[in-house]
């Protein structure tokens, strides 16, 4: 009985930049497709580039994919510490006859395709028994008739006429190895079963293909994703606001939301939209994946950063938003803090849409006394609100500090005033949170506790005529 082999997976990205949301989401399906499998994914540095090709750009990169929780197997793979194993498979070729000395110069060539134009370069070395002693390229002997056929497991069949395809440099004359020979041999030695990447690779893909059938390798399975594009529909770019994953992490949208989001950005599972990590693992597949390209939808990634917070645990949301605030270089939060913002959260974390939102929200639990009451608050607090607030923190002293009990005390002292309860709210939001725009006071008051609630009310109090 044949056993179907392990699924290896990998993200090959190139340290030139920070990684983009598309290489983000490219990582995301080859590390959903691999875990929920039981399989490996493998991460390769394609740092081939030397001019391009930066130290920080991969710390930037691993840095991301780390942020994301897309945790790889084993150490990273430098393309370029193994091309001393590119140049050996070449000269494998060469040995073989499925490749060839090709001493046409530069000029040369240039020449040829100037008298032939629209044809792809055709080397008089291809079949020369003569050959000189001198620097030479390697080139694929490419087969001349027929087509090379690619089964995309997203795009399907794609046919490429050979006659189209020249026989492709596989080491130049400087003895380097170029990226298309670099990537057959990387996948192939990595056990690569399954290249999930973006389909601005597809037109490479039919060249690879070659090389794999000239070593006589097995072919692993390609699925060529559709870019992301902007919400205008056009191809995503600075333009369109954040393109960084890092850009997406200073927004505020938590890892498991950005996890869900993306997973969604060109792949599908029936209607749903909010799943968690085991639900994308078990439901991601390569036909789940759309031909056509994904738009980028800040709403939506709103809705699913909301409810990825508010399904999060307290200590998890809370660790969650420490990381942020080191992030953002804010000072680490004190003890008391810590507590009122955990104790804060299970009021807050229904409501908000991102770690910002939420913190602006808790703002009440991590301010100090005195609280300071910003203009928009300072407008509610008049003499007869400070002598209501007043009233209120006399009745308050011997209260059970419940959230009924807090709310019946308020709205006493708001009757015996004749006011509404709204004319009791404002100023006491005010003397709590220095603001107009709070969470409930009746939440901030069970937040804050019985001796920091009657602190911040006195502080105003004391002011009253
Ligand atoms: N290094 C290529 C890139 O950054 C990816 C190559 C591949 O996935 O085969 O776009």
């Amino acid at each position: 009985m044949s056993q179907t082999p392990p699924v290896v997976t990998r993200f090959a990205p190139s340290p030139t930049g920070y990684l983009h949301i598309g290489g983000a989401r490219t990582a995301l399906f080859n590390w959903l497709y691999a875990r929920g499998r039981g399989g490996k994914f493998l991460l390769r540095i394609e740092d081939t580039d030397r001019a391009r090709s930066t130290p920080e750009a991969t710390a930037a990169i691993l840095k991301g994919l780390e942020w994301l929780g897309l945790n790889w197997d084993g150490e990273p793979v430098s393309q370029f510490a193994r091309k001393d194993r590119h140049a050996e498979v070449a000269r494998q070729m060469l040995a073989a006859g499925t490749a060839y000395r090709c001493f046409s110069t530069p000029e040369e060539i240039a020449a040829w395709r100037e008298a032939n134009p629209r044809q792809p370069f055709q080397s008089p070395w291809r079949d020369a028994t003569d050959l000189p002693d001198a620097p030479h390229a390697i080139r694929l002997r490419a087969p001349r008739t027929g087509e090379t056929v690619i089964e995309d497991a997203v795009q399907g069949q794609v046919r490429v006429a050979n006659d189209q395809l020249d026989d492709m440099v596989l080491l130049r004359s400087d003895g380097t190895p170029t990226y298309m020979l670099a990537v057959v041999v990387d996948d192939h030695d990595m056990g690569v079963t399954h290249v999930i990447r973006g389909d601005d690779h597809l037109t490479n893909t039919a060249r690879q293909i070659q090389i794999y059938d000239a070593m006589g390798w097995p072919r692993p399975v390609f699925a060529h994703i559709p870019l992301i594009h902007g919400e205008d529909g056009k191809k995503l770019s600075k333009r369109h606001g954040a393109v960084g994953l890092h850009e997406f992490a200073a927004l505020g949208y938590p890892p498991a939301a950005m996890r869900n989001y993306l997973a969604r950005l060109g792949w599908s599972h029936g209607d749903d939209e909010l799943f968690d990590d085991a639900q994308a693992r078990e439901w991601f597949d390569l036909p789940g994946i759309g031909r056509a390209p994904a738009r980028l939808d800040f709403r939506k990634l709103e809705h699913v950063s909301g409810h990825h917070i508010g399904a999060m645990e307290d200590a998890a949301l809370l660790a969650l938003l420490q990381d942020f605030l080191r992030e953002t270089g804010a000072p680490a939060l004190t003890d008391r803090q810590r507590q009122r913002l955990e104790a804060a959260l299970p009021a807050l974390k229904e409501k908000a849409k991102t770690l910002p939102a939420l913190l602006d929200q808790a703002r009440f639990a991590l301010i100090e006394r005195p609280v300071e009451i910003d203009e928009k608050a300072d407008k509610s607090l008049d003499s007869v609100s400070r002598g209501m607030l007043k009233s209120l923190t006399a009745a308050l002293q011997h209260a059970s500090w419940t959230r009924n009990e807090l709310e019946q005390a308020a709205k006493t002292v708001a009757e015996e005033n004749g006011v509404g309860l709204g004319k009791i709210a404002g100023p006491l939001r005010a003397a709590l949170a220095g603001r107009t725009a709070t969470p409930s006071v009746f939440d901030m008051m069970t937040v804050l506790g019985r001796e920091e609630s009657l602190a911040r009310l006195q502080d105003q109090t004391e002011l009253a005529g």
